[in-house]
């Protein structure tokens, strides 16, 4: 008797894009061509750690929304654009003079242990391993932060002071630079830097797939 493999294929869940829904990929190759034409945005965040993002919240939106609501396969294209906005924190520091042949770790800021088991996964690893990056997990939290929306520049600073602790050791002097999904006031960054520089860690800087620049944007759950 034959076996019923044709349909097998009914069970394969299409693939399509989740910004235009257009058959094929996760993230098609025009929406990622249309997300990459607004360049990088380099931006500086209070606590004085310079960002590099990608792609702009406004263009983006919808893929990290997807992404972090369960849609893995955009790791892929968030990886590659997150690892482009690493490679321009990397030629920054150079240009600098800050950094030599030395290797560079990237710690990955974490999710809170409740979105770990609401997701089943990291989103922030999971981009950076898609995009061939691999990272040195060593930030946790330290206790359960409010969360981020609707809190303004300076709320958002109190909320995440202290809120990262080591669980690992680097080597001092150790240059790093962190990573994130997205960057909207940088107060996350900000207090995982001054954790990071209180170890003896060199922050070169950090760099995100996305740079959303309103206070309200709601992809900052942790
Ligand atoms: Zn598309």
């Amino acid at each position: 008797m034959r076996p019923m493999i044709s349909g097998l294929l009914d069970l394969v869940v299409p693939s399509v894009c989740v910004r235009c829904d257009a058959d094929g990929s996760a993230l098609c190759r025009t929406c990622v061509d249309e997300l990459d034409r607004s360049g990088l945005v380099r931006r500086g965040t209070a606590g004085g750690t310079a960002v590099f993002s990608a792609w702009r919240w406004e263009d983006a939106a919808s893929v990290m929304q997807a992404y972090k609501a369960g849609q893995t396969p955009c790791a892929r294209a968030l990886g590659d654009a997150l690892h482009r906005a690493v490679d321009a924190v990397v030629a920054e520091a150079r240009e600098r003079g800050d950094i030599g042949a030395e290797q560079i770790a990237l710690v990955p800021i974490p999710s809170s242990a409740r979105s770990y088991r609401r997701r089943g996964f990291h989103p922030v690893e999971l981009m950076a391993k898609r995009g061939g990056m691999p990272v040195v997990p060593v930030l946790r939290h330290t206790r359960r932060v409010a969360d981020q929306r609707g809190l303004g520049r300076r709320d958002r600073a109190a909320n995440m002071a202290g809120a990262f602790a080591l669980r690992g050791v680097l080597r001092p002097g150790c240059p790093v630079i962190l990573i994130d999904d997205v960057v909207t006031t940088g107060a996350t960054l900000d207090a995982a830097a001054t954790t990071l520089r209180a170890s003896g860690a060199r922050v070169l800087g950090a760099a995100t797939a996305v740079s959303a620049d309103r206070d309200d944007t709601p992809a900052n759950d942790r």
